[in-house]
């Protein structure tokens, strides 16, 4: 094993004996917490390192490197991978042909292009609509009074299948204030899935903020930097 390899074994490692530290804290379910391990800016090397550990679940924000991605590592067919950045329009026939899963679902037409582009014979795209709980923080989600409407249009979209929310909140150091920010959105969520059975996603929690999001109810944590190291922006 190389050092880099090495290293994202023992990482990975640590993440999720904190995840499962932290569901034991706040009462959750063992394993009701599932990782995605967010492999944006990082090589195949790495992400072959953590799927040799037994890590399936990659997030990755640019759709060409994840298309990339995908075509690299098809020889590895139980990766499910989640795209998890923001969506231009012209970008959605590349999403809709490679993701398995889209957590940042915020506008109708991304919506209605993602079904209508979403090839039949890899079954439905699961879905999450994006919402932005921070207010003016950030412009990517919808408000809450838009949700019932956001839900009712996937509903009706033949090619998508809602599985849940997803947040990205302003960074916070305090864990009480970022329950209380979460709160809302756990209301929601348990109240999308009271009417539906195939919604059993929240999609929230970071590096930065992993107990505030596992005692909110969150299903699904988004991690990068702790199990890769940090991103080198500059070159890519
Ligand atoms: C990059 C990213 C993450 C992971 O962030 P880290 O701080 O590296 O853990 C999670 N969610 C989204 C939407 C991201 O873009």
């Amino acid at each position: 094993m190389t050092t880099e390899s090495q290293q994202v074994a023992d990482n990975l490692a640590d993440v999720v004996a904190k995840i499962s530290e932290y569901e034991q804290a706040f009462a959750r379910p063992q394993g009701a917490v599932k990782l995605l391990a967010v492999s944006k800016t990082k090589p195949v090397s790495a992400l072959q390192a953590a799927y040799d550990t037994g890590q399936r679940l990659f997030g990755e924000n640019y759709v060409q490197e994840m298309v990339e991605k995908c075509q690299t590592l098809e020889q590895l067919s139980d990766i499910e991978w989640h795209f998890i950045g923001p969506i231009q329009s012209n970008k959605t026939r590349q999403i809709a042909e490679h993701a398995d899963w889209v957590h940042t679902i915020d506008r109708e037409k991304i919506a209605r292009r993602l079904s209508e582009q979403r090839p039949s014979h890899l079954g439905n795209l699961n879905v999450c609509i994006q919402i932005n709980i921070s207010g003016e923080e950030s412009k990517a989600g919808i408000a809450f009074s838009e949700l019932d409407d956001m839900v009712e249009l996937i509903n009706s979209l033949p090619g998508l299948t809602l599985r849940g929310l997803m947040a990205i909140p302003a960074p916070c150091s305090d864990q009480q204030a970022q329950q209380k920010v979460y709160a809302p959105l756990q209301q929601a969520f348990l109240e999308l899935k009271e009417g539906d059975n195939m919604i059993d996603t929240l999609s929230i929690g970071m590096s930065g903020d992993m107990p505030a999001a596992i005692a909110s109810g969150s299903t699904m944590i988004r991690i990068g930097t702790a199990i890769f190291g940090a991103r080198d922006y500059a070159s890519r």
